[in-house]
């Protein structure tokens, strides 16, 4: 069965940015801006449901979740009701005020961690892939919080691109001179040598070194500590993992947990992110299952899950995650 202890939310698809591999910039034609109030979860979702969910990772498909007018107010109501809860934010980062970072940095812990994607180290260069990012609001917006909370684990989160493939050591040690925890770097698979058709076969954000390129059809994490801060989520991790061992003929790491079900900005809910983008192949997914009209008793409950989910037989299931893959622990346990 799906395991819904970690969720994935997209609280808001509206973003600032116009990154040129984005679902919103690659298929604008079905973009719809959009958020999730507090009230949403309250009542669609509801405390019963929220008391059970161990991890939620806010991060967006089509958008960002900084730009969500409720979100400190929906991960501090999440807080609330699951008090051991563990929070992971990922953003770009852009246009917040100090104010508001502050306030964030009240509601956040030492469970939490907050990813800063950053694939520069300057306005120029960061604008290269973060079209419209703004560096002195990200930097001021770093200092912010980190004036409040010393607790939570903060992660440079870095994709390889062609123009920072020399630059990588010095965003590193810039990271450790802004005091991150840790820095992170995404191989991506998103490039003309996997895609061809889609980036062509000169790609000039792909980056000349293969090795930092993504082998297979999913990206891959180098991950390089930069403080003796204990990262949190070690104990989900592991129970993950036992789950891997679990799995029988399946393949699905949405049976894991690892992935977390997919929450959208419309309040759609699917068994992953990857299901949830908006491209041509995804169109049985589109819509299947709506909070907004169904409780979430009804939808895990649904037979589909026990029946033709268990087939796995969309394109995303069939390249993301074969029995291959599973056997990596790296690609089971790295979100
Ligand atoms: S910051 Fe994130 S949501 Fe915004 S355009 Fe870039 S990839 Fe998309
Ligand atoms: S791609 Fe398919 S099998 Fe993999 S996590 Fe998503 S729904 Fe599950």
């Amino acid at each position: 069965m799906i395991k819904w202890d970690h969720w994935h939310i997209e609280p808001s698809s509206i973003c600032a940015l116009r990154c040129p591999r984005c679902p919103r910039a690659e298929v604008p034609e079905s973009l719809l801006n959009q958020q999730l109030s507090l009230d949403f979860f309250k009542n669609q979702i509801g405390a019963d449901v929220a008391a059970q969910i161990r991890k939620i990772t806010f991060c967006g498909n089509d958008g960002d979740p900084i730009y969500c007018r409720d979100l400190i107010d929906i991960i501090a109501w999440f807080k609330t009701v699951s008090p051991n809860i563990e929070i992971v934010l990922i953003t770009n980062g852009s246009y917040k005020t100090v104010h508001w970072w502050k306030n964030l940095a009240q509601v956040l812990d030492h469970r939490d961690e907050i990813h800063w994607s950053l694939d520069g180290w300057d306005q120029d260069s960061n604008e290269q892939y973060r079209v419209w990012s703004d560096w002195i609001s990200i930097m001021r917006g770093i200092e912010a919080f980190q004036t409040v909370n010393d607790s939570t684990y903060l992660v440079w989160a870095a994709i390889a691109f062609r123009f920072n493939q020399e630059h990588i050591e010095q965003m590193k040690a810039q990271a450790t001179t802004l005091g991150f925890d840790c820095f992170q770097l995404t191989k991506s698979t998103r490039f003309g040598s996997k895609y061809p058709n889609a980036y062509g076969i000169d790609d000039m954000l792909e980056p000349t070194d293969s090795n930092l390129v993504a082998t297979a059809h999913r990206f891959e994490r180098v991950v390089t500590p930069l403080t003796a801060k204990t990262r949190p989520g070690t104990e989900l991790k592991i129970e993950f993992q036992k789950r891997v061992t679990q799995l029988g003929n399946y393949s699905g790491i949405c049976l894991i947990g690892n992935k977390g079900v997919f929450l959208n900005s419309g309040g759609e809910f699917y068994p992953c992110c990857w299901t949830a983008n908006r491209y041509s192949h995804n169109d049985s997914w589109q819509g299947r299952f709506d909070l907004k009209t169904k409780t979430f008793d009804q939808i895990i409950n649904d037979t589909f899950w026990t029946t033709d989910f268990l087939k796995f037989d969309s394109l995303e299931c069939q390249t993301k995650c074969t029995p291959q893959r599973l056997t990596d622990s790296t690609h089971t346990s790295e979100w």
